[in-house]
């Protein structure tokens, strides 16, 4: 009686699959499977090959050009052990090799699993210890910088008709591009684009995007001014200030989903809170940072910072006279505290010299205006 041993047919044409055996016979040249009710396969050791299923690396397969798509699988790492043994030298040599390769890497990938875990648990120990700002930001880091302009086109932001003129557009561009010099490196593409609209506001969306409205570009009194408007939203995409806000929106159990599992999981998560980028509204510390962060980016382009306290100091005034359903103001809660940050920060480095930016800015505030007057139908 030769040595058989329970193996599994896999892919066979004729449908040929339950159990079947294999039988090693002393000095033979080929593996014999037999099933009940069906002819012998035969795997002739001189043509056999064998794999680890790659689903699963303790399996090995075994085919033979003969038997086409047609694979036995050895379940049974003993089972492989003895036929391995009962085959060829030659072909036991290499089963063997592939066998402990197999191994290797079954326990080089669960290792790789509990450190994942371990991680995981840390950060959730450490949000627990150190916070909910803490696990947010561990959120945050785990989102990778390309999901974020998906997400923001995922949020359907449908604002108002761009403005197309070019003389405005040239002088936004020139503004914006004295800011990213600074920023070579940034893993952001930024796209600033003017929406014709009387209000006076500014938003970044995460992944780069920054909408200026006609309004703001009409009331800022120095291309400076708008400048300090840009360094301050560029700071909100580049802190990931957006991705922030929609995290949290998630709340601890999406918190949990994103710490403890893969980005698809994290990506199917975010994006059902996208719509929500809308209505996002910064934290107070939010804002500060981008406050100061866009103070420094604004001394390091060499633009003075007398402009943004500017434009702030105005329209924090301006927000108590009037009634503007939406300003830079109201988004941007002005307080007393905020410009006297501001102030000292500014006041704490060497004022750059003026800039000559080349543009006539009555024109283009004027081309602003026009394009935001509204239409009579
Ligand atoms: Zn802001």
């Amino acid at each position: 009686m030769p040595d058989s041993y329970f193996v599994t047919v896999l892919g066979h044409p004729a449908g040929r699959g339950g159990p079947t055996l294999a039988m090693a016979l002393p000095q033979s040249n080929a593996l014999i499977l037999r099933a009940v009710g069906a002819p012998d396969l035969r795997l002739p050791y001189a043509e056999m090959t064998i794999e680890l299923d790659p689903a699963d690396p303790e399996r090995v397969l075994l085919g033979a050009p003969g038997l086409g798509e047609t694979r036995v699988a050895v379940d049974d790492r003993r089972i492989a052990e003895q036929l391995a043994a009962l085959a060829p030298p030659e072909v036991g040599a290499r089963w063997r090799t592939l066998q402990d390769r197999g191994r290797a890497r079954r326990r080089f990938g669960a290792r790789a699993r509990v450190l994942a875990l371990a991680a995981a648990i840390v950060a959730l120990a450490a949000g627990f210890w150190f916070g909910y700002d803490a696990l947010v930001a561990y959120a945050v880091s785990k989102i990778p910088v390309r999901y974020e302009s998906r997400l923001s086109a995922l949020s359907g932001s449908a604002e108002g008709p761009q403005v197309k003129d070019p003389v405005v557009n040239a002088a936004v561009q020139h503004v914006v591009a004295r800011l990213l010099q600074t920023i070579p490196n940034s893993p952001y593409q930024f796209q600033v684009t003017v929406v014709a609209d009387p209000r006076v506001n500014a938003f970044a969306l995460p992944g780069g995007r920054i909408v200026v409205l006609s309004g703001l570009i009409a009331a800022s009194e120095s291309p400076d001014e708008l400048a300090g408007v840009l360094a301050h939203e560029i700071q909100h995409v580049l802190r990931r200030h957006g991705l922030n806000g929609l995290i949290r929106k998630l709340g601890v159990q999406g918190l949990f989903v994103i710490a403890l599992s893969g980005r698809g999981a994290a990506a199917e998560a975010l994006k059902s809170v996208a719509p929500d980028l809308l209505n996002l509204r910064f934290s107070r510390a939010q804002e500060a940072e981008a406050d100061r962060g866009g103070l420094e980016l604004l001394l390091t382009s060499n633009v003075p910072a007398a402009g943004m306290i500017d434009f702030f100091r105005r329209q924090s005034q301006d927000e108590s006279g009037t009634t503007r359903a939406l300003n830079f103001a109201s988004d941007h809660p002005t307080s007393r505290h905020r410009l006297e940050v501001l102030e000292s920060l500014a006041h704490a480095h060497p004022a750059p010299a003026p800039v000559d930016w080349g543009l006539d800015w009555n024109d283009v505030r004027a081309r602003c205006r026009a394009a935001s007057a509204p239409k009579i139908p």
